[in-house]
């Protein structure tokens, strides 16, 4: 029995792979997991391919204590994966599940590949995502009821992965990490960051120095960049180290019905789960296309609209605008591999209004999104960004130039909701 990992890098809390081993125990057969890292990543920067690669160092480490199989593939993935079930004669497979495109085109032209049973889990999800909601949500408005209603069967405590009594008679190939990390093409113009460790363990460790530490203020410090009020948490989840199911479950007994975990599940559970809904029910997430239609109307109506300053990719991406903030904001993304959540608002906002058209901004946006942030090309990024420039999930505000009825975001207003200077001199 196989269990093709992809977005759920990690070996507990992981419903795919609890239910694999359960239908390998079933049967009283050996339990492989594998992982084929050419599809895996989106982005093959250092920063991107290192945090992966660390990660599953470790998951192979902790599945061999489990005496389960892991097995790092590194050819081309349609062919690597079928050639892989029939060499080991696979049975039935379970995979993973993510809304992006690339993930579904892969899983269906394998399955039509395939003759054996193949299953489809969400493990990344609290409620699987075709069970909350069977269609495009209008906003969190219409999603969060759905949602809340599910919980209560959804949110339960995980079994253990059980150490596997079964193993083929086979010697147990080793990955080997050197050959792997030169089979990859990285660019490492964008380098690793070294505040945040990846992996399981670590994304433990930093989930409860957040508990203990930080989750009691979140309400009121997680909307300014001065102070270290978010969880940190955002790249851990994009590679599955960590299960959004296991902080929800361990929220709720730490501190039940405060503001400050109200607030925090509402963005872990509802904002999170939306945008899965978006990614997954809008082929067009990340296009012009997928924004509502009242949207369009008013980019459309202004995008002949005078700019004052229009920037190129290559001006954003080096931080030479005219505003100190959004520069620093830029750098502080760059560097760190993680921008402040309050300021991607205002820095995808700034975008649209600098570009020449809300297309291009939306491709300058996604692609400096996915380059530099730790937990980019995820389904939060895009929807994020079509929210900043298309008001996908939001309602139209008074008419302006440029944007038309989206929302804006300016400077002054950034300097009344906090410190601006103290930002941009730790920052710039
Ligand atoms: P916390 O505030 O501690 O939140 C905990 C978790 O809740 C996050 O890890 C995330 O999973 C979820 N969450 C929080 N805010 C949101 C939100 N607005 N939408 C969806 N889920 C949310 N998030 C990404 O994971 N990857 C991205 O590439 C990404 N790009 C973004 C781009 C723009 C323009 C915008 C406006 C938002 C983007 N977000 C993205 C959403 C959000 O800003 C980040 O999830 C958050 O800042 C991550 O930091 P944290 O884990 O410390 O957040």
């Amino acid at each position: 029995i196989l269990y093709w990992m992809n977005r759920d890098q990690r070996v507990q809390d992981n419903w795919a792979l609890l239910f694999a081993q359960e239908i390998a125990l079933k049967n009283q057969a050996p339990l492989y997991v594998i992982f084929d890292v050419n599809s895996s990543l989106q982005q093959s920067t250092l920063r991107h391919t290192e945090f992966m690669l660390k990660g599953l160092e470790n998951i192979d480490r902790d599945l061999m204590k489990l005496n389960i199989e892991f097995v790092v593939l590194t050819g081309e993935s349609k062919t690597s994966v079928t050639n892989f079930i029939s060499s080991y004669s696979v049975g039935a497979m379970v995979t993973d599940f993510s809304p992006l495109r690339p993930h579904q085109e892969l899983r269906k032209h394998i399955a039509s590949k395939i003759s054996i049973p193949m299953y489809e889990v969400d493990a990344h999800n609290i409620v699987p995502c075709w069970v909350t909601s069977s269609k495009l949500e209008y906003s969190a408005y219409t999603f969060r009821p759905k949602i809340h209603s599910q919980l209560h069967e959804f949110l339960e405590e995980f079994p253990k992965v059980q150490s596997h009594p079964f193993s083929n008679n086979k010697d147990r190939s080793k990955n080997n990490w050197k050959t792997i990390r030169s089979s990859l093409s990285v660019n490492t113009n964008v380098g690793e960051v070294d505040w945040l460790l990846p992996g399981e363990h670590n994304a433990h460790k930093m989930f409860e120095k957040f508990l203990e530490k930080r989750l009691n203020n979140y309400n009121e410090a997680r909307n300014n960049p001065n102070v270290s009020g978010q969880s940190n948490l955002s790249p851990y989840l994009h590679f599955g180290h960590i299960s959004a199911q296991r902080i929800a479950l361990e929220i709720q007994k730490f501190s039940k019905n405060s503001f400050s975990s109200d607030s925090f599940l509402e963005e872990l559970i509802v904002r999170k789960e939306l945008s899965d809904n978006f990614c997954f029910y809008q082929p067009y997430y990340d296009s012009f296309n997928g924004f509502p239609t009242w949207a369009k109307e008013t980019l459309n109506k202004h995008r002949n609209d005078s700019r004052m300053y229009r920037y190129s990719l290559e001006q954003f991406e080096c931080a030479q605008t005219h505003d100190d903030l959004w520069n620093a904001s830029q750098l502080e993304m760059v560097r760190k591999g993680k921008m402040h959540g309050y300021l991607r608002m205002y820095w995808a906002k700034k975008i649209l209004e600098w570009s020449n058209s809300p297309e291009e901004a939306l491709q300058i946006a996604i692609h400096l999104n996915d380059k530099y942030e730790l937990d980019g090309c995820n389904p939060n990024g895009y929807t994020g960004i079509a929210w900043s420039i298309g008001g996908v999930h939001d309602r139209a505000w008074g008419e302006r130039n440029i944007f038309g009825k989206i929302r804006y975001m300016s400077y002054e207003g950034c300097k009344r909701k906090f410190d601006i200077n103290s930002y941009i001199q730790q920052n710039l």
